[in-house]
């Protein structure tokens, strides 16, 4: 089965080191159908078996983006750029990474980067275009490595995801939009871990007033609670129509319009 237009299938859900050791979740991070532009974002352990596993064809991607250099973001970045480009026989899609994910400590090989067509660095403010999707990346994140969330504008959607970060004051601010993606990675505030906790998470909702949001990118403490009681608990918390999300689902871009 093809993903339809529109859709956002999420490969996995999970994040850090120990949901990703036990595979408590998934780890694939998310293959994007965006008006027929297929773009996979943090290809992370076992992108390449769960994106197989749904039917996506590696192939049929414009781009492959990675927020931040992460191991539980980036293990299979590699594979999949060989897997887009038929093992670099075709040149083919584009790659988008923060320059450190090429640097000293690289996760990205070098042979590779000549495979995909373009290869564009990731940098603060700046905007970046996919066939008819353009998405920019407003502000820096405050994360151990160099660390980007997006706001992605098709031809009928603007949303925006907000990766990896500690929390800031002027976070939500960036990432303005009908539809909000948030990495969660806690329950509760845990200091000093430099992601975004439950609270910190409720706090973006209330000053976005999004139409909808989805949180994923769950750790340790977030995985043994059900996904239904971390909806209702926010959605009480902020009015906002909130999805965790799941392994596997899929999530049409159309449904934002009928909340
Ligand atoms: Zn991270």
């Amino acid at each position: 089965m093809e993903l339809s237009k529109d859709t956002i299938l999420f490969l996995g859900t999970g994040g850090a080191r120990f949901t990703v050791a036990k595979q408590l979740l998934a780890t694939g991070g998310a293959w994007m159908n965006l008006g027929g532009t297929q773009i996979l974002l943090d290809p992370g352990p076992g992108s390449l078996v769960y994106a197989i596993k749904h039917n996506c064809e590696p192939p049929k991607l414009s781009a492959i983006i990675l927020s931040h250099k992460h191991l539980d973001h980036s293990v299979d970045i590699n594979v999949m750029i060989e897997a887009m480009t038929d093992g670099g026989w075709k040149p083919r899609g584009s790659l988008f990474a923060p320059a450190d994910a090429f640097d000293n400590g690289a996760v990205i090989f070098p042979y590779l980067k000549g495979y995909p067509q373009k290869v564009e660095l990731l940098e603060e403010g700046k905007q970046y275009s996919v066939g008819d999707v353009k998405f920019t990346t407003p502000v820096r994140h405050i994360h151990q490595v160099e660390t980007y969330g997006f706001v992605f504008q098709t031809a009928g959607h603007k949303f925006s995801w907000i990766t990896d970060t500690k929390y800031f004051d002027s976070l939500a601010g960036h990432y303005k939009a009908e539809f909000v993606i948030i990495n969660v990675l806690s329950l509760e505030k845990r200091i000093p871990v430099d992601h975004l906790s439950l609270p910190e998470a409720e706090l973006i909702i209330k000053e976005i007033k999004p139409k909808m949001v989805v949180l994923t990118h769950f750790g340790l403490t977030m995985w043994p609670v059900k996904p239904w009681e971390i909806e209702e608990k926010v959605s009480d918390e902020t009015g906002v129509r909130v999805i965790a999300a799941r392994d596997g689902m899929v999530l049409d871009l159309d449904m934002v319009n009928k909340t």
